[in-house]
C-alpha cells in the first residue's frame, strides 16, 4: 500500500484575531500578531512540501479571517474521508504571562501513537534547526480535562500534531524569532517531518523556487508602509516582494491604482 501524499497545514488564528487576542503590542511601538508568523511559515512549508511531491490542503487561508475550529476540522475531515490525508501540522507561537518563558513545543493527542510518532520526529528536526530552547520536554500531550485539551490535534481523524514555535511574549525571543531566517527554518522543519514520516528523502528548494514563496516577512522595514497601501489597496498581492518586475506588471498596477482615484 502506498502512503498518502496529501498533508493539511492549518495556519493558527485569522487576520482580525489581533487586535485584541493573539499578539502583542511592542514597547517601542508597532506589534505583532501571530496569525501573521503562522502564515508566514504555512506559506514558505506549503511551495517546499509542494516541491517535495506532497499535495497541501490549507484549513485557514494566510491572512484572511479567522476560520472557526469546528469549521476547520470538519472541512479537514471531510477531505479525510474523500481521500486520506497523511497527517496534519497546525502552526503556532506561544504566548505566556511570564515574559521569560521561552522555547519551542509540540502537541500530540495522547491517545493517538502515530500522532506520537509525527511530534518526535518534529522535535527532533526542531533540535537540530531551530537555534532556541525546547519548552519543557518539548513533545507534549494533549488531553481530555486538561488545559492542553487543544481541538485541532482532538478532533482530526488523521495523526495531527499542534506546534508552538516561541514565545512571542519572550521579548529577546520575539526579536530572534520573527525574522525571514527564523520562519525558513521553521517551513524546513515542518517539510522534513512529513517526509521522514512518509518515509521518503527530503529536497531543498533552489534559489530561484525559494523566492516563489517569498512572504510578507520579507518586505523590508522601509517597503513596509508601501507594502501595506499596495495590498489594502488591491494593486498588488503582495507575494514575491524581492522579485524583479516587468513592465506588464507596472503597466497593470497603474491601471489598478488609476482605478482606487476620486
Ligand atoms: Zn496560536
Amino acid at each position: 500500500m502506498s502512503v498518502s501524499n496529501r498533508v493539511v497545514f492549518d495556519i493558527g488564528h485569522g487576520s482580525n484575531t489581533f487586535p485584541p487576542n493573539k499578539g502583542i503590542y511592542l514597547p517601542g511601538g508597532g506589534s505583532f500578531a501571530e496569525h501573521d508568523f503562522n502564515a508566514a511559515v504555512a506559506i514558505k512549508a506549503k511551495r517546499l512540501a509542494e516541491y517535495n511531491g506532497f499535495e497541501v490542503l490549507l484549513s485557514q487561508q494566510p491572512y484572511q479571517k479567522d476560520v472557526p475550529l469546528s469549521s476547520r476540522t470538519s472541512y479537514i475531515n471531510v477531505e479525510h474521508k474523500k481521500n486520506p490525508i497523511l497527517c496534519c501540522l497546525s502552526f503556532h507561537a506561544n504566548a505566556s504571562a511570564n515574559n521569560s518563558a521561552s522555547g519551542y513545543g509540540v502537541f500530540y493527542w495522547n491517545t493517538s501513537q502515530n500522532g506520537k510518532r509525527l511530534a518526535e520526529i518534529w522535535n527532533k528536526y526542531a533540535i537540530q534547526k531551530l537555534n532556541i530552547p525546547q519548552w519543557g520536554s518539548g513533545v507534549w500531550q494533549s488531553k481530555l480535562g486538561d488545559w492542553t485539551n487543544f481541538h485541532m490535534v482532538r478532533e482530526t481523524l488523521m495523526p495531527a500534531i499542534l506546534i508552538e514555535h516561541f514565545f512571542f511574549t519572550n521579548p529577546s525571543e520575539l526579536q530572534k524569532c520573527n525574522t525571514p531566517g527564523f520562519i525558513d527554518l521553521c517551513a524546513e522543519v515542518a517539510v522534513r517531518t512529513i517526509c521522514d514520516y512518509a518515509g521518503r528523502g527530503f529536497k531543498s528548494l533552489n534559489d530561484a523556487e525559494q523566492s516563489k514563496s517569498q512572504t510578507k516577512s520579507d518586505v523590508s522595514s522601509w517597503a513596509k508602509e508601501a507594502y501595506e497601501f499596495v495590498t489594502k489597496n488591491g494593486i498588488s498581492d503582495g507575494t514575491r516582494p524581492k522579485d524583479p518586475v516587468t513592465r506588464e506588471e507596472v503597466w497593470s498596477m497603474l491601471q489598478r491604482y488609476s482605478v482606487i482615484q476620486k
